[in-house]
């Protein structure tokens, strides 16, 4: 299925460009970002992203999505790994889905507002998660757009935050991930994500 959702260059750049230069060489962080609007419970990777609790024991939004859809085997597992802490992320089986590990990481509860702690602890899940695709040689992860449902973390700040943290990640850790999709649920935040990523990814 990943054949099947274009990276951002192929999505900005594939009609040509007038300076003929951007389709030429290979390696830009344009090829390794997508950017895809839909249900991320059905997205063929190696993983995806939930947007957990501390519990772990499944909620509503995404993380019920998720436990729905990769079936009780996940439930079972997320018992015996005792909660997560905010901004840090743990690795289960993906059973059902059809990707094959869910990075479980917990957002910080921002009720509308962003502080020093909220931005650290939001950069920090995208960090963690990363740090463990990298861990288990996985190269494809999807993100939902952590903590801006239920958690009340601003849309826009959040894209930031998002956007610019896997950008540094992928520049400080070229050979890993071949892959980091941005799996947004809204038309707000497709609309945001779109945006900034014609700047944040933009290779010239
Ligand atoms: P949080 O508790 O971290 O705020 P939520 O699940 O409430 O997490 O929301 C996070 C984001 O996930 C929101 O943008 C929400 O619209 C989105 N979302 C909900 N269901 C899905 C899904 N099936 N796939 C991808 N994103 C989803």
């Amino acid at each position: 299925s990943l054949d099947k959702i274009p990276t951002w260059r192929e999505d900005n750049y594939s009609d040509g460009r007038e300076d003929g230069n951007v389709l030429t060489g290979t390696g830009g962080l344009s090829e390794k970002v997508s950017l895809y609007k839909g249900d991320i419970t059905v997205l063929e990777l190696d993983a995806i992203v939930n947007a957990a609790n501390s519990s772990l024991l499944g909620g509503g939004g995404v993380d019920g999505c998720i436990h729905k859809a990769a079936g009780s085997c996940l439930y079972d597992e997320c018992q015996t790994l005792n909660g997560c802490e905010t901004g840090k992320a743990k690795i289960t089986c993906g059973y059902d889905l059809p990707a094959r590990f869910v990075i479980h990481t917990v957002g910080p509860v921002a009720r509308g507002h962003v502080g020093p702690t909220e931005t650290n602890d939001l950069t920090s899940c995208y960090q963690n998660s990363l740090r463990l695709v990298k861990e288990y040689g996985l190269s494809t992860v999807a993100f939902p757009c952590i903590s801006t449902g239920i958690y009340g973390f601003p849309n826009e700040p959040a894209g930031d935050i998002a956007l610019n943290t896997v950008k540094s990640w992928i520049e400080e850790n070229p050979n890993t991930i071949t892959r980091v999709i941005f799996c947004v649920f809204l038309e707000t935040d497709f609309n945001i994500y779109k945006k900034k990523m014609s700047i944040i990814f933009e290779d010239n």
